[in-house]
Order: structure tokens, then sequence, then C-alpha cells
């Protein structure tokens, strides 16, 4: 399958996702596997999308050069995902486009010919996740992957050969990371010259909590504190805030901060990106506290659609003309909102933008669930909402 790849950053730098077969690397806390059992590769999708005939948005946003995603629900270096994944990368490759790959590694002689690729690519980021401090404890959280410590090397190997690096703490769990294992890990990355991270917690929904790869894990105490709210929130943004203390340009969207070159490092490693709601919630904290007085005195700054567009749109105009049945996209998480009759006639980038910003049952719209942000009740001129932080309510928090 080739999909639409979007959640709380509104949409994902990288788009375009392409899916593989099944993943075998059996995480315990996995969602994709957990929620479909069975996937299969679809060539003849990828063929049409590098031809240029796939329809929809995701066709459209392919023939502006926006880059593609392998993969989100699947890890392209799996080992059934392989040869596959190799194959599909070396048709994205001949068509010039922009790739992020997300993975836990795989085989040796698979990794490297995956790096070569990377490399004449030029545009691309490699995604690695570092979900825990040692081989041990990964070898019973993900049995299936390769060790943390071959993750490290192929980070070290792909920076060494100039490709864009993430590492993606994700899922972040502090069982996982016993004594001070992860402050020195940070150290280790920052070591290694690997600046960009990406922070999400372990959750589990109540039907992975079910799933026996997660209860041969963790006890029902574990799993009963990974579901409650605000679980392990003071681990959590410690380690973030050790992490921006430290230099990392780190994203995570509960605990906003704009001292962070996150999205700047992700646009610059692909040459070009979609935009992400991040983005904005990151200009708007520069802005608020570069203006010295209201920054001191915690004064609330108002943020309006003209100023998200801005941020949003900065040398993408070019998606403005995007046309699309957005409902489609966003129906599932957001069935309520686009269930709405006006909701189901918007057709164009900047008609759903607006939408987004306006319209409070838009869950993935992250800047109206940031802790930073309030939304007013009164509208502006334009008759958009207004959007502020407050100042007030993150006492102890980065911002
Ligand atoms: S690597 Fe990703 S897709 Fe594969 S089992 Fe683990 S969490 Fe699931």
């Amino acid at each position: 399958m080739v999909s639409f790849f979007w959640g709380e950053l509104l949409f994902h730098p990288a788009a375009i996702c392409v899916d593989l077969n099944t993943c075998g690397h059996g995480c315990c806390y996995c969602y994709a596997n957990a929620r479909r059992t069975t996937r299969r590769t679809n060539l003849n999708a990828v063929r049409r999308l590098c031809s240029g005939e796939m329809g929809g948005i995701t066709g459209q946003i392919w023939r502006m050069g926006y880059p593609v995603t392998l993969c989100n629900n699947t890890d392209p270096l799996s080992e059934n995902n392989a040869r596959e994944a190799i194959a599909i990368v070396r048709m994205i490759n001949r068509e010039g486009r922009p790739l992020y790959i997300m993975t836990k590694g795989g085989r040796r002689k698979d990794e490297d010919e995956l790096l070569r690729l990377l490399a004449d690519n030029g545009h691309a980021m490699l995604y690695v996740s570092i979900s825990a401090a040692t081989d041990e404890i990964a070898a019973k959280t993900e049995p299936g992957a390769v060790p943390i410590s071959a993750r490290l090397d192929l980070l070290r190997r792909a920076h060494e050969m100039g490709i864009g690096t993430e590492v993606g703490f994700n899922p972040f769990y502090p069982g996982w990371w016993p004594g001070k294992t992860h402050s020195e890990m940070q150290d280790r990355l920052l070591g290694m010259g690997l600046r960009t991270w990406f922070y999400n917690k372990l959750h589990l929904s109540r039907f992975q909590a079910y799933d026996p790869r997660c209860t041969a894990v963790l006890t029902a105490d574990e799993i009963k504190g990974i579901q409650a709210r605000n679980a392990y929130d003071d681990v959590f943004c410690g380690a973030i805030l050790n992490a921006l203390n430290k230099g990392a340009d780190v994203y995570e969207m509960g605990l906003p901060s704009g001292r962070t070159n996150y999205f700047e490092n992700i646009r610059k490693a692909l040459g070009k990106a979609m935009p992400a709601t991040g983005e904005f919630i990151v200009a708007a904290i520069r802005k608020w506290k570069a203006q010295a007085d209201v920054w001191e005195e915690r004064k609330p700054m108002e943020y309006h659609y003209e100023d998200f567009e801005r941020v949003i749109l900065d040398g993408r105009e070019d998606l403005l003309d995007l046309e699309g049945r957005y409902a489609e996209f966003f129906l599932l998480r957001d069935i309520a909102a686009f269930a709405m009759p006006r909701v189901k006639r918007i057709r164009t980038f900047r008609e759903f933008l607006k939408e987004a910003w306006n319209n409070p049952r838009i869950k993935c719209f992250s800047p109206r669930a940031n802790v930073a942000f309030g939304v007013r009740e009164k509208l502006d001129a334009n008759g958009d909402a207004v959007l502020y932080i407050d100042g007030e309510r993150h006492e102890g928090k980065e911002v």
C-alpha cells in the first residue's frame, strides 16, 4: 500500500508512506502488527507512484517532489522486507525523490546496501529507534530486531557517510532505562555527532495491553502505570529537558520548546518536506521568547491564522493548490469533525489548514492540545480563532 502519512504533526515531513510486508521484529508494544496481522508489499502501487500515475493527494505530492517514507507500519530491514525494500529504494532513487527511512536495523549486508543507496540519493534521512539501554533489555522487548549496539553502529556508519540521521527514543519507557543509562546514551549520541532526536512515550491501547507479546514482557501493574493519565511525566520531561540542555535538537509534542532545530534538520536532510504543525509551535514560542518584556512578564501573546499559514507554508506555497478529499484522510481519528457537512466539502489545502486552525474537534491539530497554547473564545476580524500562549499554566516546564 502507498498511503498518506499524517498524525499529531498534522502532516509528516515525508508524508508519502510506502508499506511493506508484516514486520517480523515482534516488538512487544507494536500497534501496527497488533492491529493488522497481515500486510503485503504492493509493488504495483509503488510502480504507479514512481511513474506519476497515482491519483489523489499522495500522487499530487509525489509529482510536486515531496519525500517518501519507508515505513511507518513495518520495518523495511526486517528480514521478510529487506529485498523488496531495497528494490523500492532503487526505484525511488531513479526518480530522484528524497527518502526517509524508519528502521531498527537488519542484516549487515542489507544495511550496507541500503546505506549505499541512501548516500547516492543525496536527500535521505535515516531514523533509527533506540528504545532501551542494553541489548539484553531489547532482546526481550523487541526479540526479532537487531541489538541496540548494532543500531548505534548503523547510525554511526550513516552519519559518517553524510546521510541525515534521527534517533527515535520511541517508545520511551523509564523501565527500560535503569539508573543513569538514558543520560549516558544521550552523551554517547552527542559524542557521535547525532543530535536530531524524537521522543514519544510508550503508550498501550486496551487492545495492545491484552496482546500476549505485551503481557509476556510487562506486568499487569506496569501496563496499568503506562496507561495512566500523565504516566511518568516527570521522568519523561526530565529526559527531554536534559537533552535540550545538552544541545540536542529534540521534538516531543507535549513539552514544547523554542530551543530546537529539529524541523530545520529534517528539511535540510530531505531538501523538501511537508509542513508539520510542530514547526508552528516552535516558531510561536521563539517569537514569544524573543520579546523580552513579554517573555519576562509572562504576558500572553496572540497568534492568528495568518501567522500559522506563514510559518507552515514557508517556501511551500505550491501546496496551496493541493486539491483532495481531506475528509477521507482525516476521517479515522477525527470522525466527529469530518462528519460535519462544511468539513466534508473541504477541497483545498488552504481550506483544510483553516479548518484545522478553527475547529476544536480536529484533534490532530496539535497547537490546541499543546500545553503552551490556549484558545480565546473570541474570533479575530477575519472570523478565525485566536490562539495564544498564556504564559501562566506551565510553570516549570520548557516552552
Ligand atoms: S519494528 Fe516497528 S513495525 Fe516492526 S514489530 Fe517493532 S514496532 Fe512493530
